[in-house]
């Protein structure tokens, strides 16, 4: 009876698997959407809106202390040229590895600036005075462990490592770190994912520095320079078998997951079914409200994503916004 009724459930998972499977909002920087990227502000606000992880991205100081901010550049979110102007290296950028902590401590964060000092995102946070600071990783961890505690939930952690190759060269080895710190600091029962650009830092933090965990292998396009990684050839029949011999899943960029037809169809491009095949999760980046690919709406591309290209999860700078995509709640 109770055989027959397992039986009933493999079968209709295996059917239905994208029910079965759920679906993860990772919040993409915190709520990057609302307050300026990497703040512990903006992981406190992410918390409120209680997605399945939040995410670190991390780069290390001079003092080799691994700090959460997106860029090893300071330039595009604080005020590094006014508070250090001599300390920028000869191709005029200012480099978080070149400040010890408690001086990355006098900075403060704005919303994300270009190169030109314009807003990327302009409807986004304005203000300058609020006072927002770098923050360790250390710190972003007890804030996401004492907040999950007192409201009795578990949002996990999805910590990327930035520039390994490049830290490298800067003389630390910034995976090793992390992984060290990821094993003293997070209670196993809270959920963690750690996720690179580099393949082969990430075979590296799978072999060599025996992670166990869960491990995402980033996607971006060549043209980005992000890392050596051939990301045309990692998303190949052989580059998926190799992918899947170490990571859990991929993290692609949001347009390598559907072709926009000049019908304006969507469908899914092949790789992603070989992906699949091989038990890759994927998990894109990134769905932002406020800045949608040109000819769809939100909840045609959420559609797309859950129910005809089966991802099991979604980066977002707004969780509000999927969520309510998610629950048919919105109709944009
Ligand atoms: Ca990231």
């Amino acid at each position: 009876m109770m055989l027959a009724w397992i039986r009933t459930l493999i079968i209709t998972c295996l059917l239905y698997a994208p029910l079965c499977a759920g679906f993860d909002i990772i919040a993409h920087r915190g709520a990057s959407g609302y307050l300026p990227e990497h703040t512990l502000a903006a992981a406190t606000l992410a918390h409120s809106q209680r997605p399945d992880f939040i995410e670190q991205d991390v780069v290390m100081t001079k003092d080799h202390i691994p700090v959460v901010l997106h860029d090893i550049q300071l330039q595009d979110v604080t005020n590094v040229e006014q508070v250090f102007p001599d300390r920028h290296r000869a191709d005029q950028h200012f480099y978080a590895i070149d400040f010890t902590l408690a001086e990355l401590r006098r900075l403060s964060i704005h919303e994300r600036h270009n190169s030109q000092g314009e807003a990327v995102f302009s409807q986004r946070y304005q203000g300058d005075s609020a006072g927002f600071r770098i923050a360790t990783l250390t710190e972003h961890i007890e804030l996401i462990a004492e907040l999950n505690r007192q409201f009795a939930v578990n949002v996990g952690l999805y910590v990327e490592i930035k520039a390994p190759a490049w830290h490298r060269r800067q003389g630390v080895d910034i995976s090793a770190r992390v992984v060290a710190l990821i094993q003293q600091q997070v209670d196993p029962k809270m959920p963690v994912v750690l996720q690179c650009f580099d393949f082969a830092e990430t075979q590296r933090i799978r072999t060599t520095l025996e992670y166990k965990g869960q491990l995402i292998q980033l996607v971006g396009e060549n043209s980005w320079n992000e890392s050596n990684t051939d990301y045309q050839w990692l998303i190949s029949d052989a580059g998926l078998k190799e992918v899947a011999e170490v990571a859990d899943g991929l993290g692609p960029w949001l347009p390598q997951l559907y072709e926009l037809t000049s019908s304006k169809t969507l469908n899914v491009p092949d790789w992603v079914y070989r992906a699949h095949e091989h038990g890759l999760l994927l998990h894109p980046y990134t769905y932002r409200q406020d800045a949608l690919p040109d000819n769809l709406s939100g909840t045609r591309l959420i559609r797309y994503l859950q129910h005809t290209a089966r991802v099991q999860g979604l980066f977002t700078d707004q969780v509000p916004a999927v969520k309510a995509r998610l629950s048919n709640k919105a109709n944009n």
